[in-house]
């Protein structure tokens, strides 16, 4: 198993997983038309996607996702409260039900994570001994999130925002206290802790994508003075942009 952001950040989010037996578009906050492009920079084009899994109903997350169904016929899949925003056909999935897409043995895990959304999920997927997690928007790091995602040996996680960056930053305060509330996105500190308790618990992730980096309260430097030594036995490290369209992180053992 594979991963690839194809962008990431509050303009818009959407990353491609190939699982092997097809290949999943999680979320699409990118217009169709930009979603083909960056996905022509793998040679893939949207006409090769076989199912969209959706995480939550934020425009950053779902903007293109109904274009993008009807231009390459692919299904997708929602928890109930996710699927009111998307007014489409949907095959309604249940936060902590595994499921399985058709002609395929890879177990896809719905996780509930606290985000101020109707009913949002991020995502781990399982193929024998292969785990690989995806995880941005949730404003708390809780027990259920850190059992869920250990044992990924890829994951994509948020590290949003610098706490210090967003408090005496130009946003206005209810947004400030949305984003630093406990339904609003992880800083780097919170990021950090929650590597850490994974790191203690055993489970090192060997590859580490950081994404939905705030352009206006965060940077990359300040996500790597954060994480500091945490950081240091993993294999690679790599950091998800708006703009970007990452190589694929492989899934090993
Ligand atoms: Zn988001
Ligand atoms: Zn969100």
């Amino acid at each position: 198993m594979r991963l690839a952001s194809l962008g990431s950040g509050s303009s818009g989010n959407a990353t491609l997983v190939d699982t092997g037996d097809g290949l999943v578009l999680v979320d699409c906050g990118l217009s169709a038309r930009e979603t083909q492009n960056r996905m022509s920079n793998l040679d893939l084009s949207l006409s090769d996607i076989c199912a969209i899994l959706v995480t939550h109903e934020h425009s950053d997350h779902i903007g293109g996702v109904g274009a993008v169904a009807s231009k390459s016929g692919a299904p997708i899949y929602a928890t109930r409260g996710t699927s009111h925003k998307l007014k489409r056909d949907c095959h309604i999935i249940r936060a902590e039900e595994e499921f399985s897409l058709e002609s395929s043995d890879v177990r896809i895990k719905p996780i509930a994570v606290p985000h101020d959304a109707r009913e949002p999920v991020q995502y781990t997927f399982t193929k024998a001994d292969l785990k690989l997690g995806i995880l941005t928007d949730l404003g708390s790091v809780t027990p259920h999130v850190v059992e869920e995602f250990g044992g990924c040996q890829s994951l994509l996680v948020e590290s949003n925002h610098c706490r210090e960056l967003l408090l005496n930053g130009a946003y206005p305060a209810a947004l400030k206290r949305r984003i630093l509330g406990p339904w609003g996105h992880l800083s780097n500190d919170q990021t950090a802790a929650l590597l850490k308790q994974l790191f203690d618990s055993g489970s090192i992730p060997e590859n580490l994508i950081i994404g939905h980096i705030s352009k206006e309260n965060n940077s990359k430097s300040r996500v790597e003075d954060c994480l500091g030594d945490l950081v240091s036995g993993i294999k690679s490290l790599v950091f998800a942009s708006q703009e970007e369209v990452l190589p694929w992180t492989e899934t090993v053992r």
